[in-house]
């Protein structure tokens, strides 16, 4: 026969600890340590990525400079060129307009890299701000993160002994549950936080389900382990 006032009783001891889990772990300063603590995470990943950010543009910013040195040098080479061939009298008017327009060419692209860069500036400036901003605003959540960690730990301290000791009691009780019973217990569990039901008024108390008066017959007596047929908790007879 079953031993399932035994199985109750853990039940409720098993209970009793969870629910004191629960408000360990709902304290306002527990909620609030674990809101900040995402908002840090959250926060240094946006640090992270502007950082990366920051570093490609100012990889831009070196490639442009050394494309404007590059087209700097091209155009005071040829300017020079367009001064030789002014000194030259066997130089064509179509060669020194040619020239002129291969000039105004390399004016144009240097004007473009120009703005390419300002505009660049322009981001990193406001970037570096708006990074300096969130590094300011996540070192004051840190502190206060600290301060709250601090908080939670007390707190935990305090209830330990009265979470030792529930989790005392549902050792204690697991000794009077067979083993295998247990196990099944265990099984109902992942789907039902208390898996023992008890038959009163006929139904199954944890689905409200009517059952049949043979199973309840069944439960009453003692004859083996019953589950509902409707939810799968283990009943048990309160009139046993
Ligand atoms: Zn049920």
């Amino acid at each position: 026969m079953p031993n399932l006032a035994a199985l109750w009783e853990y039940q409720a001891a098993e209970l009793e600890k969870e629910a004191l889990e629960r408000e360990i772990s709902s304290t306002p300063a527990r909620i609030k340590f674990n809101k900040l603590h995402n908002y840090l995470i959250e926060q240094q990943n946006a640090i992270r990525r502007t950082q990366k950010e920051i570093e490609q543009k100012q990889q831009a910013l070196v490639k442009l400079n050394d494309e404007t040195d590059a087209l700097l040098s091209r155009v005071e080479l040829e300017h020079s060129e367009f001064e030789n061939m002014k000194a030259d009298a066997d130089c064509t008017a179509e060669e020194m307009t040619e020239c002129r327009e291969s000039h105004e060419r390399l004016l144009g692209e240097l004007f473009n890299i120009r703005r390419t860069i300002d505009e660049l500036i322009k981001w990193l400036e406001t970037a570096l701000a708006e990074y300096k901003k969130t590094r300011t605003n996540a070192t004051k959540a840190k502190r206060e993160y600290d301060a709250l960690k601090a908080v939670c730990e007390a707190e935990f301290e305090n209830s330990k002994a009265s979470l030792e000791a529930a989790q005392a009691r549902v050792n204690e009780q697991a000794k009077a549950v067979d083993p295998a019973l247990l196990e099944r217990y265990k099984r109902v569990k992942r789907n039902h936080n208390a898996p023992v039901a008890r038959v009163e008024n006929n139904q199954c108390s944890g689905c409200n389900m009517s059952l049949p008066v043979i199973m309840i017959k069944r439960v009453l007596a003692g004859d083996g382990i019953v589950e509902c047929d409707n939810c799968g908790r283990i009943l048990y007879g309160s009139e046993q």
